[in-house]
């Protein structure tokens, strides 16, 4: 089946009101078609429902996150893009990156009687201390931890303490720290389509030292002076399954021998692709990635209803 979309799928408040705006459910997108010339996307191939229809459309968005992004158009490999669309500079896949994240719980021997605990930052080791004249990272809350969860750590984490007591006086650390983008953190594709993430952490000691000022710290809020790692949620820091922070596979940038999207994200080498999700990022930075991701698209969504006039 060929259908024809009557309107670009942007998703700003006053396109999802045009009559022709239509989002699809349970539709996994296997690959983008271009012309003969390479210039122009013009087939988005999306499985559905076990069949397979074929969408066209002015203007083509693609925003499946860093790793399926990057994966989307790896698979589009042609005639005119052999390395994957939008390859010429042999980049997309590459500089994956995810964050040095840690969730730590520490005790105060006041209790915490919060329930809205991720409302908290702190970014003064941000670029460094005193002591580290290079960036550490961000400090933040997650929710607040309780016994149940505190359970699946078991066995008991303080001595003396019931985990309902315990949890009671948790305050419930995340550390984010940059991690850099390196080649060879990659997400690559095989050919029957399957992906391959490959990922060594670097840049670790700025993280270990953000954890070791936390630690230092502890005393002046009040609280027992160690840090216990959530080990109900992850071991002390994330594996490679952890990819909710997936950024750079995409990346942007002015040099189109260096980056896959100029900087209004679309492709450098594809007229009507754009790539708007966390694999445009050149770094990652050290804090949430959501925010940067939508104010992004919001950005890019300006410079298309420019474009389409
Ligand atoms: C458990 C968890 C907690 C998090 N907490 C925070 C937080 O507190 N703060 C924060 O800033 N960030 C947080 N993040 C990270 C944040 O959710 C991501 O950075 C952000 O959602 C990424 O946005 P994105 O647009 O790049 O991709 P996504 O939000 O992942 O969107 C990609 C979409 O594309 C779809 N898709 C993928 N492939 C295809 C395909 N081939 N065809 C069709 N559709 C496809 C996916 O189903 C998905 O709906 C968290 C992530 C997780 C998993």
């Amino acid at each position: 089946m060929r259908a024809k979309a009557d309107a670009q799928v942007i998703c700003v408040e006053p396109a999802l009101r045009h009559p022709n705006v239509r989002m699809l459910t349970g539709a996994e997108v296997e690959r983008l078609e271009t012309s003969a010339s390479g210039r122009e996307v013009t087939g988005v191939v999306v499985r559905r429902g076990g069949a397979v229809e074929t969408y066209s459309a002015s203007i083509v968005v693609a925003a499946c996150g860093a790793i399926n992004s990057a994966a989307l158009l790896l698979r589009s490999a042609n005639e005119r893009h052999p390395h994957g669309l939008a390859n010429r500079s042999g980049v997309v896949g590459r500089h994956y990156m995810c964050h040095l994240n840690s969730m730590l719980l520490a005790v105060s021997r006041q209790p915490n009687p919060t329930r809205f605990q991720k409302t908290w930052g702190l970014n003064d080791y941000y670029h460094g201390s005193e002591e580290w004249p290079y960036p550490m990272g961000h400090m933040s809350m997650i929710g607040k931890t309780d016994a149940s969860i505190l359970r699946a750590g078991a066995p008991r984490l303080v001595p003396g303490m019931t985990l309902e007591i315990m949890a009671r006086h948790t305050l419930s650390f995340w550390l984010t720290s940059e991690d850099l983008p390196d080649p060879a953190n990659r997400v690559s594709v095989d050919g029957d389509g399957r992906i391959t993430l490959s990922y060594t952490p670097n840049n670790e000691e700025g993280h270990t030292r953000l954890i070791g000022k936390l630690k230092s710290l502890l005393h002046e809020i009040g609280c027992q002076d160690h840090l216990i790692p959530l080990q109900a949620y992850i071991p002390a820091r994330i594996p490679l399954a952890g990819v909710a922070h997936q950024n750079g596979t995409v990346r942007f940038g002015r040099d189109p021998e260096t980056s896959a999207l100029d900087a209004n994200c679309k492709a450098h080498d594809v007229d009507n692709l754009y790539v708007v999700d966390g694999s445009f990022f050149p770094s990652s930075g050290a804090v949430n990635p959501a925010l940067t991701i939508m104010a992004n698209a919001l950005r890019v969504a300006d410079h298309l209803i420019q474009r389409l006039g």
